[in-house]
């Protein structure tokens, strides 16, 4: 006969907190599941390195899927699935609801831009022979991270005449790559002093990009002239088209798995494009839809959302109010009646530092995709925070939907903090709570998460669009 449980058990089971490893709640069957989600994953992060590659290689997959260009004014009906591109670095996608749109849409809202390093607009020059561009880093960075590591180079060049050049250099592998040098240790006694974030100065930041001469005798910087004749002949560029290029320094390397038991992923870039891929992918999975779903994958979250591409820009209220008006509603009345998931990545716990995380509010591998109610810093300066509604209303569609979730916090109270997007969508007046994975090594040039925890965003993000 089993043992009968103790009135202290079964309180304890009623009322106490059921949360636990995701990796003791699945079968694996289901975890094989996540693991096949990731695969296709990988494959996003490497095509998609910089947010106009991400607006490229999203709108590809949605043609597929039948997704076409929204015009201005174009009639709409239930089931369709449009999208606006915006520049070329941020790109919205919806699915026309059965519902009438003035009870409001469903919008997920991730960032494909991530920290890297933009070349400066005079970037090249010669010193001692060697060839260097000069950048400035974009995002917040730990400088010392991007020194001596492989170099890829992507962008776009717009020349004299208008035409415009596409760059993608060191992602394939028979292509070189660049390099940012740091002293050798033996004579780094000085270098050594210096506190961590200034170990490497912004203007140390300088890129190697070749060291063969011209052959001439004629005249000085015979290296810059053979860099600019190689480019001149592969891309047809003369030196005054970096002023109206936007070239951008990324790792060169692919998303690997990590670990033996390979149940994480390495890369460059999870922040965000984990939370945008899967936002994307669940709006892509979705046939029907009653509620009007949106992804919104926005450039500059990075830099602080700024300029025309950012989420602080009216674009998302003039697309919303666009589509509103196509189906005779009025787009303030949507946006009022709308419910947002801010997609963005957490802190995940690292047992290596975990003096900046309070652990009992921390977000950790494996315990499924993170709901945050509020960010900023210090005070909770600069957040949105859900309300208590929201967040039972959240809490609740997860649960009913089986999909794995934590909550989270950007670290301990006076520990620092940060922002996401969530601030400029509450302004606009929806309902707005933070989802994502978290990560490990956030903003380094190769960042970790879990791949239960991606699946289980994934979800999170498929159940708000098929409710
Ligand atoms: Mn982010
Ligand atoms: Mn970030």
């Amino acid at each position: 006969m089993a043992k009968e449980k103790s009135e202290a058990k079964l309180l304890q089971e009623k009322l106490m907190t059921k949360k636990k490893n995701a990796g003791l709640l699945l079968e694996e069957k289901e975890i094989k599941k996540c693991d096949k989600f990731c695969e296709a994953y990988k494959k996003f992060l490497d095509c998609a390195k910089t947010e106009r590659e991400a607006v490229a290689e999203s709108i590809k997959l949605a043609e597929e899927r039948g997704f076409v260009e929204y015009r201005a004014d174009m009639p709409l009906k239930t089931g369709d699935k449009i999208y606006y591109n915006n520049r070329c670095k941020s790109v919205i996608f919806a699915i026309i609801g059965s519902e009438p749109i003035e009870n409001g849409v469903h919008v997920a809202a991730a960032h494909i831009d991530s920290p890297r390093l933009d070349l400066k607009q005079c970037p090249l020059y010669e010193d001692n022979e060697l060839a260097l561009f000069k950048t400035h880093y974009y995002g917040g960075i730990k400088k010392y991270h991007w020194v001596a590591i492989p170099l890829a180079l992507h962008g776009v060049i717009i020349k004299e005449d208008g035409s415009s050049v596409t760059v993608n250099i060191g992602e394939d592998e028979n292509d070189p790559v660049f390099f940012i040098s740091d002293l050798l240790p033996h004579l780094a006694q000085e270098q050594m002093k210096r506190n961590l974030s200034d170990a490497i100065k912004g203007e140390e930041l300088n890129v190697i990009i070749g060291s063969r001469p011209f052959k001439d005798d004629d005249i000085s910087e015979k290296v810059k002239l053979n860099i600019m004749s190689l480019l001149n002949e592969k891309y047809g560029i003369i030196e005054d088209d970096f002023i109206s290029a936007e070239l951008e320094l990324v790792p060169a390397y692919k998303a690997k798995d990590i670990g033996f038991d390979r149940s994480m992923i390495g890369a460059y870039g999870h922040d965000d494009r984990v939370c945008a891929y899967t936002a994307f992918k669940a709006l892509l999975d979705c046939e029907k839809v009653n509620k009007t779903a949106l992804v919104v994958l926005a450039d500059k979250e990075e830099t602080g959302s700024d300029g025309n591409t950012g989420l602080r820009s009216a674009y998302l209220k003039y697309f919303i109010s666009d589509i509103a008006k196509s189906l005779g509603a009025k787009g303030r009345l949507v946006i009022s009646n709308s419910q947002c998931l801010s997609a963005d990545v957490n802190a995940a716990f690292d047992p290596t530092f975990p003096d900046v995380l309070e652990k009992r509010n921390a977000a950790f591998f494996n315990y499924g995709v993170v709901v945050t109610k509020f960010t900023g810093s210090r005070g909770k300066s600069g957040t949105s925070d859900a309300s208590a509604e929201f967040v039972g209303r959240i809490r609740n569609m997860l649960d009913k939907n089986n999909v794995i979730w934590q909550t989270g916090e950007l670290g301990k109270v006076d520990m620092g903090g940060g922002g996401t997007v969530a601030a400029y969508l509450a302004n606009l007046n929806f309902d707005v709570i933070d989802v994502g994975v978290p990560v490990l090594s956030m903003h380094a040039p190769f960042e970790v998460v879990s791949k239960i925890d991606v699946f289980m965003t994934y979800r999170a993000f498929n159940v708000f669009f098929s409710e």
